[in-house]
């Protein structure tokens, strides 16, 4: 992997993605859906994992275009024009392929918006007056939805907001340093510990009051058999993450972390500071300008713990997320 100037993981990332997107030719009509953002950005940060459900579950290329059909909570999966119901087809070999990636150490998946297969939200159904209600999930991506239910998920026509984006990638980068963090064998509770500490403001710009309990729970880290420690942990960590920062969560991370550099600011710095994060909350630049002011002050200052939290860096530079959030 490339080096990076932030404290991105030493393995590439593992992301399932449907496969069109990344220019395979296995749609429908023997074409794809290349994103560019995905494979030419994101790639080389990420060793995707491809999945094409409709090819894998044994339709051809091309095929007959499909859509779903019935009960929005439980729709069919059925050929527009012959009407052939591939649901069993389709069902059955995803229940297999979800477990196959049980075992591929994912950190997420992005799916194919729009598709009967692969669409994560809504997606139409339509009824027998041909009637279609916008709030379907594609089969396979209900499958894998379901048997990983806080794996951070999206789809590539949400991933073009930026906030939305920055989010996902935050979430990403966070859990395969977890994972990283923790390991296999013994000391797994200090190492938790030293993610917890280094991670606490991070957590904090997407929910304080998960941050906190996360914290509880790690004070009492001694008292808990390892492995529930860290599945409490783990569904903590996806569930605070999976919040939203905001402009006024980071706004509150930046001023807490201004606390802890009272003693070393001058006044001026204090009043530029405050200025820049008051632009920032209302919306007139973007986050990289204060948290680029805030590393500079805590490299010159020598500030130890804010130097180790990962919100000052919690994906590659590179992939410039926050130059536009
Ligand atoms: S949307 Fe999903 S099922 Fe359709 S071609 Fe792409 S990967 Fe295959």
């Amino acid at each position: 992997m490339a080096a990076t100037r932030s404290n991105a993981p030493a393995d590439k990332i593992r992301l399932g993605i449907s496969s069109c997107l990344l220019g395979e030719p296995v749609r429908y009509d023997g074409g794809h859906k290349h994103d560019a953002y995905l494979t030419d950005t994101l790639g080389p940060f990420v060793q995707w994992v491809p999945v094409c459900p409709e090819v894998e579950c044994g339709l051809p290329v091309p095929r007959e275009a499909m859509h779903l059909e019935g009960d929005p909570a439980s729709p069919r999966l059925v050929t527009i024009r012959t009407h052939v119901d591939q649901t069993e087809r389709m069902l059955s070999w995803a229940r297999r392929r979800v477990e196959e990636l049980a075992r591929e150490d994912l950190c997420g998946f992005v799916f194919k918006a729009n598709s009967p297969s692969c669409g994560r939200e809504g997606i139409p159904v339509y009824d027998a007056r041909g009637m279609a209600q916008e709030s379907g999930v594609g089969l396979f991506a209900r499958a894998f939805i379901e048997r990983f239910p806080l794996l951070p998920v999206e789809d590539e026509g949400r991933l073009h907001d930026p906030a939305l984006r920055e989010n996902f990638i935050e979430r990403v980068f966070a859990l395969r340093r977890y994972r990283d963090a923790l390991g296999a064998g013994g000391g797994a509770r200090g190492r938790l510990v030293a993610f917890h500490a280094a991670h606490k403001l991070l957590l904090m710009a997407h929910s304080p009051a998960l941050a906190q309990e996360m914290g509880r729970l790690v004070a009492r880290a001694k008292d808990l058999p390892t492995p529930d420690l860290r599945a409490r942990y783990e569904e903590l960590l996806l569930k605070a993450l999976g919040l939203m920062a905001t402009p006024a969560k980071h706004a509150n991370v930046l001023q807490h972390m201004m606390g802890y550099l009272k003693k070393n600011l001058s006044a001026d710095e204090k009043q530029e500071m405050l200025i820049l994060v008051g632009d920032y909350r209302a919306g007139l630049v973007p986050l990289i300008v204060p948290v680029t002011l805030m590393k500079h002050y805590v490299r010159k200052y020598g500030v130890g713990y804010l130097a180790q939290q990962a919100y000052l860096s919690p994906h590659p530079a590179e992939l410039a997320l926050r130059n536009h959030a």
